[in-house]
């Protein structure tokens, strides 16, 4: 469905604005120990706008805050209940088709995990064909160089972090949790992602 104004009419599941409507949700996939928690945490431990410093929370799994991204402010809805949803089950399945956004996270010292991105990015393809949604590959850890796996160029193999991202065509990041090190970049990149796709009306 397309907006016919670019005001905050909410159309349906996508149509949202993540301004005065209802929040952007953005979840975070990946596989198990790659860092989603503590990504999340940070998240949910630091707003950088005055009005917002404390996290609302709905359990543990889910944390919503206001952020200013390029001076406007947008409300985001962090999803980080993967791991605790049965594998390939329903849940999961909601969990993919509910989002308006998503960080996609490997670890960039587990290759195993960067192959799962790669699965889970082609289980986004095949439940949302239709949406033009907004994902980021997130390779989480790069603080831990000396037990890298995955290279960010890939100028050997020709398929890793940066050129997978170009072969999803989605945005790619490489962050630390432990460093806090460009986790806010991440999060600010989704909402300018959503906001382009907002006002490109590519709904
Ligand atoms: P999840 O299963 O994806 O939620 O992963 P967690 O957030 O629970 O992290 C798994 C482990 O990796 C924990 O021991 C974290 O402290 C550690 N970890 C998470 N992010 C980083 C990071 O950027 N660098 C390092 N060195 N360790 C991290």
């Amino acid at each position: 469905s397309l907006d016919s104004t670019d005001s905050v009419i909410s159309t349906g599941s996508t149509g949202n604005t993540g301004g005065s409507s209802r929040p952007f949700r953005v979840v975070l996939l990946g596989a198990r120990g790659v860092g989603k928690t503590a990504i999340a945490s940070i998240f949910a431990g630091a707003a950088d706008s005055m009005d917002s410093d404390e996290c609302e929370l709905y359990g543990d799994e889910v944390c919503e805050q206001t952020i200013t991204v390029d001076g406007e402010k947008a409300t985001v809805t962090l999803v980080d209940n993967w791991d605790s949803e049965d594998e390939g089950g329903s849940s999961q399945d909601q969990c993919i088709q509910t989002g308006d956004a998503y960080l996609l996270v490997y670890s960039i010292t587990d290759r195993s995990s960067f192959l799962q991105a790669s699965e889970l990015r082609i289980s986004l393809r095949q439940h949302r064909p239709a949406h033009h949604t907004p994902i980021i590959l997130v390779g989480n850890k790069c603080d831990l160089v000396r037990r890298r796996e995955v290279s960010v160029n890939g100028e050997i193999r020709g398929t890793e972090g940066r050129a997978c991202a170009a072969v999803f065509d989605c945005k790619f990041i490489e962050t630390s949790a432990a460093m806090q090190h460009n986790v806010w970049p991440a999060f600010h990149g989704i909402v300018q992602q959503l906001r382009l796709r907002r006002d490109t009306k590519e709904n």
